[in-house]
This record gives C-alpha cells, sequence and structure tokens, in this order.
C-alpha cells in the first residue's frame, strides 16, 4: 500500500486563560492512497485539532505544534510557512467542513466560486475552466450542471449544497480531502447520500479521505481503517473489521456500546460512566484508567505501550501487554 501521509508524534497544545490545554498527546497514524480512514471520538479528543494541524490550520495567536511531524510529499507541513501552506492547502489537501454555507459564498453563484477556486490555483482558460466546473458537478451528481452554474447557494437544498461544497474541494484534484462532520448538519437520508457519493468518487478518482467523525454509525459504511482517539492519543487502530468485531482497548468497547449503529438492528445503548479527563494536566498513566472497568495499578502510573495486534491492528492497552504482568512482579519485588 502507498502511504501518501504520515502522523508522527503529534502534539498540540493551546494557550488559554486556564493554563495550557494539551490537545493532542502524540499522535501517530499513516493514510494510504485511495482509502477512507475515519477519526473517531468524542468532543474534544482532539480529532478536529489534528486535521487541523495537517493543513496548518491551527490558530497562531494561542496553538502551537510542540513536537512530531506530519510528512506529505517528503516535507513536514508542520514546518512550512503560510506561503508554502496555501500552495498546499486545496489544491494538494482539500477540506470539507459541516457547515456548508461556511464554505460557500452567499453572494457568488456556485459557477463562479468553483471558477474562482481553479483559477487561484491553475493557470487555465476560461472556457477550459468552466468544462472542469461542469464535470465536477456532474461527478458530485448535481444534474444539469451546465443550466446550474448561474445560480446561487441558497437554491440548492442543504444535501446539495454539501455536494458543491465537495466538488469545490476536489475542482484542483487534490490527492488528499479531510472531511471534518461532513454530514453531522444533513438529514439521515441525504448523510447516506453524501457518504455513498464519497465512495463513489474515491473508486473513480482513487483520492484519500481522512473522515472526522464522532459517529460510530457513519463508520460503519465508509470507512476502511479506523483510529479511536481519546484525550488528545490514538487509543486504538485497525481496519473497520477489527475495531467493529475484535475491539480490544476497552474504551473502543465502550463507544461500541454507547453509539447506536447503522449495522445493528437490535440494541442496547449503554452510555460509558465518567468523563474524560481534564487535559489542562493530563493524567501520567492511561487517561482511560479513571473509567476503565478493567484498570490496573500499572494504568495509572504509566500510559501503555502501542500493541502490534495484526499487521493493521494497533493498541494503547495494559491488558494487552505482557510486559504489564512482569512490572506488576518486579514492583512487587521492589516493595
Ligand atoms: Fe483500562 Fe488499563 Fe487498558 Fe487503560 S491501560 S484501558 S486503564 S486496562
Amino acid at each position: 500500500m502507498e502511504e501518501v501521509l504520515k502522523v508522527e508524534n503529534l502534539h498540540v497544545s493551546f494557550a488559554t486563560y486556564g493554563g495550557e490545554v494539551h490537545a493532542v498527546r502524540g499522535v501517530h497514524f499513516k493514510l494510504y492512497k485511495g482509502e477512507t480512514l475515519a477519526i473517531v471520538g468524542e468532543s474534544g479528543c482532539g480529532k478536529s485539532v489534528t486535521s487541523q494541524s495537517i493543513m496548518g490550520l491551527i490558530p497562531k495567536e494561542s496553538g502551537k505544534v510542540k513536537q512530531g511531524a506530519v510528512t506529505f510529499k517528503g516535507k513536514n507541513l508542520t514546518k512550512l510557512s503560510e506561503k508554502e501552506m496555501r500552495s498546499i492547502r486545496g489544491r494538494e489537501i482539500s477540506m470539507i467542513f459541516q457547515d456548508p454555507m461556511t464554505a460557500l459564498n452567499p453572494t457568488l453563484s456556485i459557477g463562479d466560486q468553483l471558477m474562482e477556486a481553479i483559477i487561484q490555483h491553475q493557470t487555465v482558460f476560461k472556457r477550459e475552466a468552466k468544462q472542469k466546473v461542469v464535470n465536477m458537478l456532474d461527478l458530485v451528481g448535481i444534474s444539469n450542471p451546465r443550466e446550474r452554474l448561474n445560480q446561487y447557494p441558497h437554491q440548492f437544498s442543504g444535501g446539495m449544497r454539501q455536494r458543491i461544497v465537495i466538488a469545490m474541494a476536489l475542482i484542483c484534484q487534490p490527492e488528499i480531502i479531510i472531511a471534518d462532520e461532513p454530514t453531522t448538519a444533513l438529514d439521515v437520508t441525504i448523510q447516506a447520500q453524501i457518504l455513498e457519493l464519497f465512495q463513489e468518487i474515491q473508486q473513480k478518482i482513487g483520492i484519500s479521505i481522512i473522515l472526522i467523525t464522532h459517529d460510530l454509525g457513519i463508520v460503519a459504511q465508509a470507512a476502511d481503517r479506523i483510529a479511536v482517539m481519546y484525550a488528545g492519543k490514538v487509543v486504538e487502530i485497525g481496519t473497520r473489521k477489527d475495531i467493529f468485531y475484535q475491539p480490544q482497548h476497552p474504551y473502543t468497547k465502550g463507544l461500541l456500546n454507547s453509539v447506536p449503529r447503522l449495522d445493528l438492528e437490535e440494541e442496547q445503548l449503554i452510555p460509558i460512566p465518567g468523563s474524560p479527563p481534564d487535559l489542562f494536566s493530563p493524567p501520567e498513566g492511561c487517561p482511560f484508567a479513571a473509567r476503565c472497568p478493567y484498570t490496573m495499578e500499572i494504568c495509572d502510573r504509566l500510559y501503555p505501550f502501542t500493541n502490534q495486534l495484526s499487521l493493521q491492528h494497533q493498541v494503547d492497552c495494559w491488558l494487552q501487554d505482557e510486559r504489564a504482568q512482569q512490572r506488576k512482579h518486579a514492583s512487587k519485588h521492589h516493595h
């Protein structure tokens, strides 16, 4: 599998009045060509901050990438200047946000907006650009694209607007699309259509997608691999099958039991008791320890090593680690 992006040991903090928030604390994952990697977790787990770091969108006044690298085409994106980043953003890595209206300009026709997006990044003749726009609108499922070029965003439904936003993100043929909760604002039927559209586009043009979501239902349908984030860390990552059928981290298991899923007909939802730790002063050990039914003495003291369970499946939990037992004995010995 060809690797298109690599995130290594990423640490991101924000300065606030209350002190420094350690939002992302050593995140690592790879993104392969043509796959959809979902990053899943509750709000505040660091999933959106991770995507902002990839795009170079961490607000400079308060946020800082403290450590780590995001490697794309041999460059560490966290070290690029705003100018260098601008040539990558939109053209090579594109982002789709939750609310289509923030991405669209209400005062410009959709044809003009899409044309502008092309002209910003490429030198093309107007006729050629227009043809590209028409093709792209066609690709994202807007019927009669040529006639609809002169319409304004408010003349489209919510689902259609999200399709236009996707067209906008794709227009410069990026290699990676980051979609942050792209369907949250839409109703369930439209959500499913948009997710199908992602899959269709992926098959047609082989793009890599990072799907940021809190919704495991979406992930069951759309992701090839899933990274589960908790308290600023990727606590488990694996194929969709690994995560849904062989989850190993107690948090992943809790998440699967607590979120409604499209692929199960009958189910009992059991929320995870407690709440995530304070990221002003994150715990030294496993951040899930306070909520975990299996917690051991070592869990509070030391963050678990990453255990490789199979080629794709990794988990950060002492339950999967023989060394936890050894350390238990060792610490007994000391006392
Ligand atoms: Fe639970 Fe310990 Fe595993 Fe953390 S490391 S999830 S506390 S068993």
